[in-house]
């Protein structure tokens, strides 16, 4: 059971972590508090944007979409390994999804398959989308994966959470592919050795 963290300490804890960040606007203030609870907290999630170009990735991420209102995030981690702070407290990231996983990330357990989609994932998760076409050819940089590495690894750091406790889209919603074209089970490996 951890509080989320207070925005300012967010901020500190990625430059710690030794991430280059541009704050968007008033992102401390932009989020989906109004429409639903926002903690406790559990873990942090990965996910692809399917678009290309960072301005425009940022924007779409703070602004979201008429049927889907931004934050779409906390963080969109750019191709150059930038992340852009886009709001904070409850985002639009992480839709329904199986409470098993939920469950099992809060126990640091090797994952259950997600075969549910009946448990509020935006309440419980920090998020990060990550530019990328998301149709497994586009490339990943090393600068934007070495950034999804700090940035997890920032937050579980702050809470005193393993690896486990940073999944991916496809890990908890039924359905979800993102992040395509590395493996979280890898990324969770770089994680573990950044914290240790
Ligand atoms: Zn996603």
């Amino acid at each position: 059971m951890a509080s989320p963290m207070s925005a300012g300490d967010f901020l500190s804890a990625l430059k710690r972590e030794g991430l280059r960040v541009v704050q968007v606007g008033d992102w401390r203030h932009h989020n989906r508090n109004h429409k639903g609870p926002w903690g406790p907290v559990h873990g942090v999630m990965i996910h692809h944007t399917v678009t290309s170009g960072t301005a425009q990735t940022v924007e779409i991420c703070r602004d979201g979409y008429e049927s889907l209102p931004g934050p779409l995030c906390h963080g969109v981690i750019a191709k150059d390994g930038t992340v852009h702070l886009v709001g904070y407290g409850r985002a639009n990231h992480a839709g329904l999804g199986d409470d098993d996983v939920l469950r099992a990330v809060i126990a640091e357990r090797v994952l259950p398959a997600d075969n549910e989609a009946n448990t509020d994932g935006n309440r419980h998760f920090y998020g990060f989308e990550c530019e990328n076409l998301g149709d497994g050819e586009d490339p990943w940089p090393e600068a934007q994966l070495e950034a999804i590495e700090r940035a997890s690894a920032a937050i579980c750091r702050h809470h005193g959470w393993n690896q486990r406790s940073v999944i991916g889209h496809l890990e908890w919603q039924p359905g979800k592919v993102d992040p395509r074209g590395f493996t979280m089970d890898a990324m969770r490996a770089r994680i573990r050795e950044r914290l240790a």
